[in-house]
């Protein structure tokens, strides 16, 4: 075991991490193989995993014990290199049927099945479209861009993430908000591409296979009642266009910016799936308005305010609709694939809670057993989680914040202990009104 000695003389145990004693970075949970790991190294590991998604996540429970799957900085590349030797979960040269493509997302992606079915043809439309360039012909086929309207936390980042994994392509993530027109203060936006081109190792040839996802597109609307120049709003979508159709772009190597120190390489972004997420919160409204209008002209005038309490309206959207919301018809013109992800429902929550490969809890039972100590949760203490997290609004993206709240005292606490062989979370432990089932190794159950 690491050991130091502290003021007193005896012997202190050390974070196999950050190699702090126990005096200086508190309480350590004990792992297999006589490994000491301090709480903050082993919440820095759940942000890791929570960050990096299903396959590093994965990775890191298989492999465990290896501290360097724990250095935040070297992590990224380590699963880079992975990923080069690693068979694709789909293979992009050879894109498996829709179905499939959707089965592997059916893995990961609770719920939104019409959302899981619209991007498996469209994904494979778009590999199969670029596997095709070689035969030349009249027909051209039209590229997937797609807009994905969905509430917060309801997994349109997730989705896109998961794609991406699956496919093994370079994925760039951006926000539409920090974007503006080049020359003013903001990211110019082709950075999008060089952000690409920086998560492809700077392969141009793997970067024009990727794929850029361009999160609160909605914040782009074109502002009403403004006579100032939008340079943020408007202009942006203007400028998004021409990356949107296929062009070519000099991006800078290893920077955001383009001066005259960076090498450029030129990047075409014909073959770069866009996809444009946003919750448009606003949207509801709208389509309401227009389905209520023309319900209320001739024979359908009794049927007004219909809709008021159509929990799928968003459903219905129509071009015109995101027009009236401020979409320049250019830009959704280049967005070929629309559709509308479900708000989170309590089932859902809880579904996300333990049904996906990579489910918070399955980490955490992963976690325990190497320990040997069984984790469960009752069916009432997920519910309770689920609803908790349902009052914050923020969809599925509450849950880790709630669930890692409590685990911690767990995790603190049991490695203390080598005769506890079950853990029960239960409801009461979750409402604060009692504790979780603790079980001995061959005893019965006692309420903790
Ligand atoms: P959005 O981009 O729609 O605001 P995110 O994709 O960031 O939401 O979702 C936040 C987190 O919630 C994800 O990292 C994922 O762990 C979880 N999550 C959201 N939706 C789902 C889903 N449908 N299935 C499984 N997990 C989900």
């Amino acid at each position: 075991m690491s050991e130091d000695r502290n003021q007193n003389g005896t012997q202190e145990e050390i974070c196999y991490v950050c190699r702090r004693p126990e005096s200086k970075a508190g309480k350590m949970v004990h792992m297999p193989g006589n490994l000491c790991i301090c709480n903050d190294c082993m919440q820095r590991a759940f942000d890791q995993v929570g960050q990096n998604g299903f396959p590093y996540g994965m990775n890191f429970f298989g492999e465990f014990p290896g501290a360097e799957l724990f250095q935040e900085q070297e992590a990224p590349k380590k699963q880079h290199e992975k990923k080069t030797e690693s068979v694709p979960a789909i293979d992009i040269k050879s894109i498996p049927a829709p179905h499939k493509i959707y089965a592997k997302l059916n893995d990961y992606v609770v719920g939104q099945e019409h959302a899981k079915k619209v991007i498996s043809v469209a994904v494979y439309n778009h590999y199969k479209r670029i596997a095709s360039k070689e035969q030349q012909d009249d027909v051209e086929i039209e590229k997937s861009n797609m807009l994905m309207i969905g509430p917060t936390g309801s997994g349109k980042t997730y989705l896109v993430k998961t794609l991406a994994k699956l496919l093994d392509v370079p994925l760039a993530i951006a926000d539409a908000t920090s974007l503006t027109e080049a020359g003013y203060i903001g990211d110019d936006i082709e950075s999008v591409v060089s952000k690409l081109l920086d998560n492809a190792d700077n392969d141009v040839e793997r970067a024009e296979q990727g794929i850029i996802y361009i999160d609160e597109i909605d914040k782009l609307a074109k502002k009403r009642n403004t006579t100032n120049r939008d340079v943020s709003g408007e202009s942006v979508q203007q400028g998004l266009l021409k990356l949107l159709e296929g062009a070519e772009v000099e991006v800078p190597v290893g920077a955001t910016s383009k001066n005259a120190m960076v090498p450029l390489k030129t990047v075409n972004t014909r073959d770069i799936l866009f996809i444009c997420g946003g919750a448009f919160p606003e949207l509801e409204n709208i389509i309401k308005e227009r389905l209520n209008k023309s319900s209320s002209m001739g024979f359908g005038a009794e049927l007004k305010d219909k809709y008021e309490n159509d929990r799928n309206i968003l459903q219905q959207v129509q071009i015109e609709d995101l027009r009236t919301f401020g979409m320049i018809p250019e830009f959704i013109g280049r967005l070929p694939i629309i559709y509308t992800l479900d708000g989170m429902s309590k089932e859902m929550l809880v579904r996300v809670l333990n049904e996906p490969k990579n489910a918070i809890v399955r980490q955490y039972q992963k976690l325990l057993a190497l320990d040997e100590v069984d984790l469960a949760f009752d069916k009432d203490a997920l519910d309770a989680i689920a609803e908790r997290a349902l009052k914050k609004g923020t969809g599925a993206r509450a849950l880790r914040a709630i669930i890692e709240e409590f685990m911690l005292d767990i995790m603190y606490e049991i490695p203390k202990d080598d005769s506890i062989g079950k853990v029960t979370i239960t409801k009461a432990y979750i409402e604060g009104t009692g504790g979780p089932r603790i079980e001995m190794r061959g005893y019965a159950a006692l309420e903790g």
